[in-house]
């Protein structure tokens, strides 16, 4: 096949070279409500080709080669004295496949464990585009249908506005969690 990026043949949707050129991945750190952060590997810009491919049916593969190069790296260097889950927001299928699910899959380790299909917003309502008002009327209501009581990191493929991973964790904390923090692989703020 040809590499999406650079079009040169490939064994893979991204090639080795785009893989090492293009996707290094670049902690960067927002503080989204009082010492609560959300912690990313891209700037939005830098990555919307390929993250607009959740639209497409390839696009797990393209997820998935992200995923090893950002969450995977950070799961092996990320040692805590107890289990944590790891929560996709919203991860329902809406095409082949979730975007968020895959992310969470790659951080799997000694220490933390997915946990699949248990935070679904009950309103589905598309941001993109979309203003901070509107955003802030057209609430996503989660529901939770996991395990009460865990230390949890929130995950997702994207931060705009952060809205979603406060609403997340809010519903979350009723529910006796403990969000760490929040890990998603762009922000578009970078
Ligand atoms: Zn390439």
């Amino acid at each position: 096949m040809r590499c999406i990026s650079c079009e040169n043949l490939s064994w893979q949707i991204i090639c080795k070279t785009c893989q090492k050129n293009l996707l290094e991945p670049h902690f960067h750190k927002r503080e989204l409500s009082k010492d609560f952060f959300v912690y990313s590997f891209y700037g939005y810009e830098d990555i919307k080709k390929l993250l607009n491919t959740k639209y497409e049916f390839y696009g797990d593969k393209i997820f998935n080669i992200l995923g090893q190069l950002s969450f995977k790296k950070f799961a092996l260097n990320f040692e805590l004295e107890e289990q944590i889950i790891a929560i996709a927001i919203d991860d329902h299928v809406r095409h082949e496949f979730s975007q968020s699910a895959i992310l969470a899959k790659h951080l799997k380790s000694q220490f933390i464990t997915p946990q699949y299909a248990t935070l679904k917003a009950a309103n589905i309502v598309k941001y993109a585009g979309k203003d901070l008002l509107f955003r802030q009327n057209n609430r996503r209501k989660f529901q939770y249908t996991g395990k009460k009581n865990k230390k949890v990191i929130l995950v997702d493929d994207l931060v705009t506005s952060g809205l979603t991973i406060l609403e997340a964790k809010e519903i979350l904390e009723q529910n006796g969690c403990e969000v760490l923090f929040a890990l998603t692989l762009s922000d578009a703020k970078i």
